[in-house]
């Protein structure tokens, strides 16, 4: 596994523009409905406790930034989908994630982490699909595999990469047992490379 990502540190936490890290270097984020296993996703990479940070109190709807390196950065964004959240906080909290999503240029790709049992709900497939129509990179990652016999998680894969937007890649991956961290940090690896291998177009 690259270093690189266990070397990641909790750098802020931030609820508005302004308080974003500088829009310089490199990031790459993770996005999903609540309880998909983000956090257990980002506990297997990175092995730090980062994940325990953005669960804290108060940090669950904020963007969570972590250092990598001086030029790369992990961003977690607060999972979506919470039953119990107002309409008015719930799109305040949406436009905030939205323009993160399309206004920062040091964005290189965005993972989304889905159940494998029940990948692509709405709001997933909102968020995929604006992603896509803003140039993001997408990745999708289908935790919980080790819930699925072998053969219902490949036919899920292959349901799935039917569905993405062209261009996504998708994998299945399991915090559980530890598997899927090569595929995922290789896409890491990718995005976050110097000099970019993949410009975003800015639109
Ligand atoms: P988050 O809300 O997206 O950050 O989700 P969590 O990482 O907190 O996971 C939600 C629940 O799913 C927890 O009970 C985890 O233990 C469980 N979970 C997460 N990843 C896996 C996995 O790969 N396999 C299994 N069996 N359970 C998982």
């Amino acid at each position: 596994m690259h270093s690189i990502y266990r070397e990641a540190q909790f750098l802020l936490s931030a609820e508005a523009w302004a308080h974003l890290p500088p829009d310089e270097g490199a990031e790459v984020a993770f996005v999903g409905r609540s309880n998909a296993g983000k956090s257990s996703a980002l506990n297997v990479l990175t092995r730090t406790g980062l994940a325990r940070t953005s669960k804290t109190p108060g940090r669950t709807r904020q963007i969570n930034f972590f250092t990598l390196d001086a030029e790369r950065r992990l961003v977690d964004l607060p999972g979506y989908g919470y039953a119990k959240v107002p309409a008015p906080i719930r799109r305040r909290w949406q436009a905030f994630i939205e323009q993160y999503l399309t206004g920062r240029r040091c964005l290189r790709g965005l993972v989304v982490v889905m159940d494998a049992r029940r990948p692509l709900t709405e709001q997933d497939v909102q968020l995929l699909e604006f992603a896509a129509h803003h140039g993001l990179g997408l990745h999708a990652l289908l935790t919980k595999a080790d819930k699925l016999s072998r053969g219902a998680a490949a036919a899920t894969l292959q349901r799935v990469r039917a569905a993405l937007p062209p261009g996504t890649q998708a994998q299945l991956f399991s915090a559980l047992r530890r598997e899927g961290l090569e595929t995922l940090t290789a896409r890491l690896d990718a995005w976050l490379a110097f000099p970019p291998s993949e410009e975003r177009q800015q639109d």
